[in-house]
């Protein structure tokens, strides 16, 4: 019997006869398959046809209607609320197609509820209700399925099969029974039905399903659904996969990091890194940090602990909490401030330099007077290898404070003064930092080399770091990239050392006091090597006074021959190869003591190594000695000029610099403008061409003060007059022929002292300089100071030309030869004339003569 005669025959009690009217009606009604039934209205579902689904029943109109479907025939119209808030809805917040549900079960709870099974059996669409309370009623039409079984209904079921697999073989949620039950529905329209009730969907979505009475759009809409479904599941599962990796990545790591420790457990061990850990938590409490230095480390260390131990910031943090507890924040030696303590041992250490020892004990005097006063800071300036770096060795060992030192050659950046901020990897703190952290206390004697290496360039100037390591308004608070923390520098002696002044940037120079160490002397550097260097490398090489003895004749023909320097540094060296010579021979067996002398020399040191620039031979026209200053001390250097028929040409050779270019031009003038007192033709430069030479030409030279000596070879090669070869001079020269001062008057003395020459001639204004000479040099040298060039040619050309015979063969007449014995005799000045620490020093037998 068809469920709407049957319901139209519920409406009426048995046995009462029903009027004609509406017999017929539901006649039609039957046909049409229209019929009423108690309204079941759903939230939150939408009850598909042939699906069961459980529901639980607790408002009072539902439950009035299920009891009124369950004394008829259990079937109820099932529909969606249109908004699941209401709670009393009523025909117009319900949709209007639904399905017609049979209760399959029906029990009631004890807390008033209602359970049942609905089983979903056709689509229904809502003609009217016919009553609102205490339930709704409807009239209903039971739809009929458009289905026409064309080809591409079988392909769209064949596609939405083949989605569904993928999409339970992806999901976790669907059994894959659900899929050999899909398989097994034969109605296309069924299976939809079937795959929606399946699948997650919003309500919205599923109640448009419900209606899509035609079969092949109603598959169409389960297609696009299941589509973004899949997409969804495959997405979902890519998340999963990646999200599993990485779990059990980190469950293995632990598990396996658990396991370690439980070994280490076993063995008595602990996790290194969590002992490291509180290693540092000890040193932070120990070692003497100042407070707010403290606070700083300890709020690392929270952070560290709360750092899984192998991650990578875990590392950067430790490195910073080693930094803070390695540095010296409190530890300081005590002061020993004892100038005769410190004499000593000045004396022991070093030969000579008697001024910088003064200054070095005076310097210690204030200190011991005055704990407050700042004391200024002393540069030591001199070549290399003349005792800067020892000299500040041995003040920290008088004032009984750590050594440092740092070198600054080549120093471009200023973070290496200062460091670089943590977030760089790898960083550091600057070399300042490194040092005290080698320095271990907080006072220690620093010596900052080669302050006259640092460049500024793009990277920063170090120097702006380094004035305010060395200012003591500002280093009580150093700050260092790395560190963050302000660092006190103010405890720290700072000495420096530099080869040369001008290179050093003027703010920085300020700030220091300027002590020279000029180079030593021969006599000097054979003192050193006796009475240091030698018993120093001995001890080195483990040799006793009774296996070897260097003689002074070996040392000087060392000096002479194997170095050329201002310093004892190459000396030193040559003298430690000469003992690892011989400690070979003692290691081999040799019994005797071994005498080194001067002929043995070569035998250990191979041929000589170093020619220095010598007094010519001869007195020759057209050659002058002057004399150069290098960074290795002062050399000799002769200037040379010739002529040649020509139109008045100068050619400069022997890669001369521009200063020094103009110096020969200006001598050229200076020569033309005295033609007539030289007894020269007046045009005599438009009939030669002039050469000037300065050997050697390999070596680039610069600077004015090679002037007058440029000047006198070329007017003794234009006059013919020799120059004495015994004379050197040094002295720049102007147009109208006066002689200005140069600089390193001592280095450019003691070279020309050590090639052999007895007259030095230099600017009155540098006779100061002389000061600095050694003695004995000052007594085997006659000097000469000279305010205009014509005093030059004076002394160190002959005064007539020489005369050359049909054999080429040179004659100096004896008028010539008189005048040179007179101008070599006679004392052209008195000693009164000369400053008077430079008088002072000259005992008899050094003459000084004059110009004037
Ligand atoms: P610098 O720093 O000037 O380049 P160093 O201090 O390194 O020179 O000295 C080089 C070597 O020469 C050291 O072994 C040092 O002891 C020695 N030396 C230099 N001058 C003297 C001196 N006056 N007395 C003793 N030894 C010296």
């Amino acid at each position: 019997m068809k469920k709407a005669t049957r319901a139209a025959a519920m409406k009426q009690p048995k046995g009462i006869p029903e009027p004609v009217e509406e017999e017929r009606v539901a006649a039609e009604e039957s046909e049409l398959d229209i019929f009423e039934l108690p309204v079941l209205p759903v939230r939150n579902t939408v009850l598909v046809p042939n699906i069961v689904v459980p529901l639980l029943v607790g408002r009072d109109n539902s439950m009035k209607a299920l009891d009124e479907a369950m004394s008829k025939d259990r079937t109820v119209f099932v529909v969606t609320q249109l908004d699941e808030e209401i709670e009393d809805p009523g025909p117009e917040d319900v949709y209007c197609v639904g399905v017609e549900g049979v209760i399959d079960r029906h029990l009631k709870l004890p807390d008033g509820t209602t359970s049942v099974l609905i089983r979903g059996q056709r689509r229904l669409r809502r003609i009217e209700y016919t009553q609102e309370a205490p339930f709704m009623r409807a009239r209903v039409e039971a739809v009929k399925e458009e289905v026409e079984q064309t080809l591409a209904l079988e392909a769209l079921t064949r596609a939405l099969l083949a989605l569904f697999e993928k999409c339970i073989r992806l999901s976790n949620l669907l059994p894959d029974e659900v899929y050999i039950t899909a398989m097994n529905i034969d109605k296309p329209g069924w299976l939809a039905d079937f795959i929606v009730s399946s699948i997650e969907a919003p309500i919205a979505v599923r109640q448009d399903i419900l209606e899509a009475f035609n079969v092949e759009e109603r598959l169409q809409k389960v297609s696009i659904l299941l589509s973004k479904e899949l997409h969804i599941l495959e997405l979902e599962s890519h998340i999963h996969n990646q999200v599993q990796q990485e779990v059990d990545k980190t469950q293995r790591d632990y598990f396996l990091r658990e396991q370690l420790k439980a070994i280490q457990k076993e063995l008595g061990e602990t996790d290194p890194t969590m002992r490291d850990n509180q290693e540092l938590r000890e040193k932070i409490l120990t070692c003497g940090m100042p407070e707010e230095v403290r606070v700083r480390a300890q709020k690392e260390l929270e952070r560290l602990f709360a750092i899984p131990s192998m991650a990578p910031e875990g590392t950067v943090v430790r490195t910073y909490l080693d930094w803070l507890v390695s540095l010296p924040w409190s530890q300081a030696t005590i002061d020993r401030l004892d100038i005769k303590e410190a004499a000593r041992i000045l004396e022991e250490k070093h030969y000579g330099l008697e001024k910088v020892k003064e200054r070095i004990l005076e310097y210690i005097a204030v200190r011991k007077l005055s704990q407050t006063m700042r004391s200024p800071i002393l540069c030591f300036v001199g070549p290399p290898g003349v005792g800067k770096t020892s000299l500040g060795r041995s003040i920290a060992e008088a004032l009984n404070r750590k050594f440092v030192r740092l070198s600054l050659g080549g120093v471009h950046d200023e973070a290496e003064i200062r460091g670089h901020r943590r977030t760089y990897v790898g960083a550091l703190p600057g070399r300042i930092l490194q040092t005290m952290k080698t320095a271990g206390t907080t006072n220690p004697l620093f010596v900052l080399d080669e302050i006259d290496k640092i460049g500024a360039d793009f990277r920063g100037d170090p120097s702006a770091a380094l004035l305010e390591v060395l200012d003591p308004e500002q280093n009580f608070a150093f700050s260092d990239h790395y560190l963050e923390i302000p660092y006190d520098l103010s405890k720290v002696i700072f000495l420096t050392t530099a080869n040369v002044l001008h290179p050093i940037p003027a703010a920085l120079r300020d700030r220091l006091e300027v002590i020279e160490l000029p180079g030593y002397v021969e006599e000097e550097k054979v003192h050193i090597a006796r009475q240091f260097l030698i018993p120093k490398q001995m001890s080195e090489h483990g040799l006793k006074p009774a296996r070897i003895e260097i003689e002074d004749e070996a040392v000087r023909r060392i000096i002479r021959e194997y170095t050329f320097e201002a310093g004892v540094r190459n000396l030193e060296r040559e003298i430690a190869s000469v003992m690892r010579k011989v400690a070979r021979k003692v290691a081999e067996g040799r019994r005797t003591k071994t005498k080194v002398s001067a002929e043995k020399i070569p035998d250990y040191l191979g041929p000589q190594k170093q020619f220095y620039g010598q007094a010519e031979d001869e007195d020759e026209v057209g050659v002058a000695t002057g004399v150069a200053w290098t960074s290795a001390g002062g050399d000799l250097t002769t200037v040379e000029a010739t002529l040649m028929d020509g139109r008045g040409n100068l050619t400069l050779t022997g890669q001369l610099g521009d200063v020094m270019k103009e110096s020969a031009l200006a001598a050229l003038s200076y020569a033309r403008s005295r033609a007539n007192e030289f007894g020269l033709e007046p045009r005599f430069y438009e009939q030669y061409d002039i050469h000037l030479h300065l050997p050697a030409g390999g070596i680039p030279k610069d600077g004015p003060s090679a002037g007058i000596t440029m000047a006198a070879a070329l007017i003794s090669a234009l006059t013919k007059r020799a120059t004495r070869r015994n004379v050197a001079m040094t002295g720049e020269i102007t147009l109208r022929g006066r002689v200005l001062p140069i600089g390193g008057v001592k280095e450019k003395v003691l070279a020309a002292h050590r090639a052999g020459i007895t007259t030095f001639i230099l600017p009155k204004r540098n006779m100061k300089d002389l000061e600095d000479v050694p003695r004995e040099v000052l007594r085997e040298m006659r000097f000469v100071p000279v305010e205009r060039m014509d005093s030059v040619i004076a002394v160190a050309l002959h005064e007539a030309p020489l005369s050359v015979d049909v054999d080429g063969i040179v004659h100096r007449d004896v008028e010539n030869k008189a005048a040179q014995r007179k101008t070599g005799s006679r004392p052209l000045v008195r000693n009164a004339a000369l400053p008077p620490p430079v008088r002072d020093r000259i005992r008899a037998g050094g003459a000084v003569t004059n110009d004037s």
